[in-house]
């Protein structure tokens, strides 16, 4: 249940986006919707995090004060600076220590406790839900609410589903209010001889809670469906956050806004960008979850993690042409063009042509691909480059023959057989399986996917270093108008491909007589 007044409140949060308007949508709860035309590329909303943490494999890589999350890079690795107290936070400079202590204080008390119980720090979900947590006591011990933690009631407003999760799920939200509590007010245990950081920690005043574990467990499933992954601009994630305003966004499987980090000044701030033209009145969605694969996974996936049935115009389609050829066998007669589910009878006759099945052992074929594969994932990861090559290229003759052209499994061996080439510095092949992953990748993103724009950008970077000029500033144009919208004109990434596009223009127009460089003044006009 939404609090009456949260509608209301979340208006008066989004004021200062002149494109948004926080409404309520019949069967979905509260979302926005397009205050006036929206062109294409527009900053919609942008957010701080409330809570935001690193992911555990980056704790070490990057400085802890969330504001800044400098990443360490090989020449500053030796001046960033260890938190001598809970030695789970680093920090690229005096400054950063400094300005993040206030919020980090309790944090590192959490930490510290955790290490010595289990020798773990603790983790990116514990600390935020131990920083909620310490946020809301400030605000319930404050009648100036609005003063002291402004973003709370946010936070508050946000669907728990509590219901909606299993007994067992139930219990392990209430497993991790307990520790959290523990971590934070557990009594200190003194230590005799002090030293000053010691000091310093006994300074800080434990907490009192008013709250009951069981209203922790209920922010712990509330914080579960709402927090979002944070990624660099090449989608790599690094760390999650709340981000309460965001969360207000609807799902839709094919959604007209996207999100990104796309602020290399701050790399936990969130971009809500529109990814094509909306109409006033529009309502404004966003993708939760994988969006490149068919209808039943995408439904199950928001089913298990938001609870809800998808009912957008995509899930509608009966005829979504993914869902259509998704790990789907082609007709082994050569020239039929049937599409046959995994399912069907192998021993049967091709629905199309009639071609008798059973006659071409598709079934051992598959489990002939799958060895292989797996053969060369081992070779390839234990660094045995050739011997995996030969592998993958073993398997993707044998799918070839076998797997739909849009099968997920051919494209995710074209992939593999493309990196593998890449490491082998084998980059003519490298180029030509990655030609071949592209109509795959088309498919299935939409064409203002970050992930395509990403793909287009490196490959194009492989055919500009081989030579084949005018492929690449088609791909790096493709990139471009893509990376625009999803990144923003300003972003680093719009630089280096504008500069590469200029000199792919430079080169072409030095390079062909007078017919080919007309050709090119008109394509560019
Ligand atoms: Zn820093
Ligand atoms: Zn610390
Ligand atoms: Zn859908
Ligand atoms: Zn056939």
């Amino acid at each position: 249940m939404e609090p009456a007044n949260s509608l209301a409140f979340l208006r008066k949060n989004i004021k200062s986006f002149p494109h948004i308007q926080a409404d309520h949508f019949e069967s979905k709860g509260r979302g926005f919707r397009a205050r006036k035309f929206i062109p294409s590329g527009t900053v919609v909303l942008h957010e701080d995090p409330i809570v935001s943490a690193l992911l555990d494999d980056h704790i070490d890589r990057r400085c802890s004060n969330p504001t800044c999350w400098k990443p360490k890079t090989e020449l500053d690795e030796k001046a960033f600076l260890r938190c001598s107290i809970c030695r789970y936070a680093f920090y690229c400079s005096k400054h950063c220590q400094h300005s993040h202590w206030k919020a980090h204080k309790f944090g590192c008390k959490c930490a510290q406790r955790m290490a010595a119980a289990i020798q773990k720090p603790p983790t990116p979900s514990i600390l935020m839900m131990a920083e909620i947590w310490r946020r809301s006591e400030l605000a319930q011990e404050s009648q100036k609410l609005v003063v002291k933690c402004p973003e709370f009631p946010l936070f508050r407003d946000l669907n728990s589903h509590w219901d909606a999760f299993s007994e067992q799920q139930r219990h392990e939200y209430i497993g991790m209010a307990c520790s959290v509590f523990y971590f934070m007010f557990a009594p200190d245990v003194k230590s005799s001889n002090s030293n000053d950081d010691e000091k310093k920690m006994n300074d800080i005043k434990p907490l009192e809670t008013k709250l009951d574990v069981n209203c922790v467990a209920r922010w712990f499933a509330r914080f579960s469906c709402n927090n979002f992954s944070i990624f660099d601009s090449e989608l790599r994630p690094f760390g999650a956050g709340v981000f309460p305003l965001t969360a207000v966004f609807n799902h839709s499987c094919d959604p007209n806004c996207v999100l990104m980090f796309s602020n290399p000044d701050r790399p936990n701030r969130c971009y809500v960008r529109s990814s094509r033209p909306i109409a006033k009145g529009e309502e404004l969605t966003i993708g939760y979850v994988e969006l490149g694969c068919p209808t039943s996974i995408r439904r199950a996936e928001l089913r298990k993690g938001y609870f809800f049935e998808c009912e957008c115009p995509r899930c509608s389609n009966d005829a979504d042409e993914l869902d259509a050829v998704w790990e789907t066998l082609r007709c082994p007669s050569g020239n039929c063009s049937a599409v046959i589910p995994s399912t069907y009878d192998l021993d049967g006759l091709c629905p199309t042509c009639g071609t008798d099945l059973s006659e071409h052992n598709i079934d051992i074929t598959l489990e002939k691909v799958a060895r292989l594969r797996n053969q060369g994932d081992e070779a390839r990861s234990s660094g045995q480059l050739l011997q995996a090559k030969t592998l993958f290229e073993k398997a993707y003759a044998a799918l070839e023959l076998v797997r739909h052209a849009n099968d997920p499994s051919v494209y995710t061996l074209l992939n593999s057989l493309a990196m593998t080439c890449v490491d082998l510095q084998l980059f003519d092949e490298a180029f030509t399986y990655h030609e071949a992953e592209l109509p795959f990748l088309d498919f299935v993103h939409s064409e203002h996917a970050p992930a395509l724009g990403l793909q287009l950008l490196l490959h194009g970077k492989l055919a500009c270093y081989l030579g084949h000029i005018s492929r690449a500033l088609h791909l790096y144009r493709r990139a471009h108008i893509i990376l625009c919208e999803t990144h923003g004109k300003f972003h680093p990434l719009i630089e280096e491909l504008a500069q590469k596009i200029g000199e792919c223009q430079a080169e072409l127009m030095q390079n062909s007589g007078p017919a080919g460089r007309e050709e090119l003044l008109a394509i560019h006009s």
